[in-house]
């Protein structure tokens, strides 16, 4: 029957800024503030919210192939109804169709039906940062550390040094240019926003680079970012994303006068374009459950979800986006599989699978 489960990681990039709201205030100055993690204080994407985006696109990505195909008059609507919350019209009519043929319903799980209800085939990490862009006077700098590295691949956990708090890792490359450009004692440091950091390198340091160098060129992510990377400690690393998100202020619109609200003024938060997001979508596998009595027909194999439900919705992602403030211009993200995926995510099964 093949692997019980198989874990798959995407990379994605903000092509705008992505605000993932709390719903409140409560971090510093700002009014609307973006969900963080409760120990490390770096914003993410909560895997909720990501289950509940994915299930969206994924159900619009059915729908177009459905209209794209001979329209025949039986043919389910995925769009809206399996697609939301499951809460059926006051008529009664919509919700989740929960059925075993639907690739949304048992995929991503639905809340009613004769058999009380399926939690669904995939589930979704949070989204972590792991490449964090920083201006600095040499231009922009993609921060990370040895914990938002191993969230890419834990395997990388064992290459990680021990860091120095206060020091910002470059490449060789990057430190020799400087050298032969600027004064002795410029050279050592670079600013990280308002933080200014002595620069060092080691060779381990150049050594975890170049892994997740290689790592990250499977995603096609491009090489501007790949050779300005800066790795700092990961106690470091909290304070350098917090003091350089994207902090906008805004004015509410009193819609009777269509002027400025009197004391309407706010602000929020958000994650600058051109962050690095990584996240996890594991699925099980469909021949072992049953909705009711019955075989999962939608969906054949593991390989079968990823391919025809999960990535078909990665496109969305980069044109309708996550997260809220859509109307300002905010929350596209461009996802990258890696390539031969499928190769790597065999071998990750193979060695944990059952
Ligand atoms: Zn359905």
């Amino acid at each position: 029957m093949g692997n019980s489960y198989e874990r798959r990681s995407y990379v994605g990039m903000a092509i705008d800024p992505i605000h993932v709201g709390t719903g409140g205030a409560g971090f510093g100055s700002v009014d609307n503030t973006i969900v963080r993690d409760p120990v490390t204080r770096v914003p993410k994407i909560p895997g909720s919210s990501l289950a509940g985006v994915y299930r969206t696109y994924a159900a619009m990505a059915q729908q177009a192939q459905n209209r794209s195909q001979a329209q025949n008059p039986g043919q389910k609507n995925f769009f809206p109804d399996c697609a939301g919350l499951g809460q059926p019209r006051p008529d009664g009519s919509g919700g989740h169709c929960g059925q075993k043929d639907c690739p949304i319903c048992t995929v991503f799980g639905f809340a009613r039906g004769n058999a009380g209800g399926f939690a669904g085939l995939a589930a979704f990490s949070d989204a972590h940062v792991l490449l964090f862009p920083v201006a600095t006077r040499e231009g922009p700098v993609w921060i990370t550390s040895p914990m938002a590295i191993c969230q890419l691949d834990e395997k990388l956990h064992n290459e990680v040094p021990n860091l120095e708090g206060d020091v910002v890792y470059r490449s060789e490359r990057g430190c020799k240019s400087e050298q032969a450009h600027e004064g002795e004692q410029r050279r050592k440091c670079l600013n990280l926003g308002w933080l200014l950091l002595e620069v060092k390198t080691c060779d381990r340091i150049e050594r975890l680079k170049n892994t997740l160098k290689n790592t990250l060129e499977k995603y096609s992510i491009c090489n501007c970012v790949l050779d300005n990377l800066g790795i700092v400690s990961d106690k470091l690393f909290p304070h350098v994303v917090n003091s350089n998100l994207e902090v906008r202020t805004s004015v509410a619109i009193n819609p009777e006068t269509g002027a400025a609200e009197e004391g309407a003024l706010f602000s929020y938060e958000a994650l600058p374009r051109a962050t690095v997001l990584v996240w996890d979508v594991t699925c099980k596998n469909p021949g072992y459950f049953k909705i009711g009595n019955s075989d999962i027909e939608a969906v054949r194999d593991i390989q079968n979800i990823f391919q025809n439900v999960i990535e078909p919705a990665h496109p969305y992602f980069e044109y309708l986006g996550v997260g809220g403030m859509g109307t300002r211009g905010m929350g596209r993200l461009r996802v990258f599989s890696p390539k031969n995926q499928q190769q790597q995510s065999t071998a990750q099964t193979a060695e944990g699978g059952q």
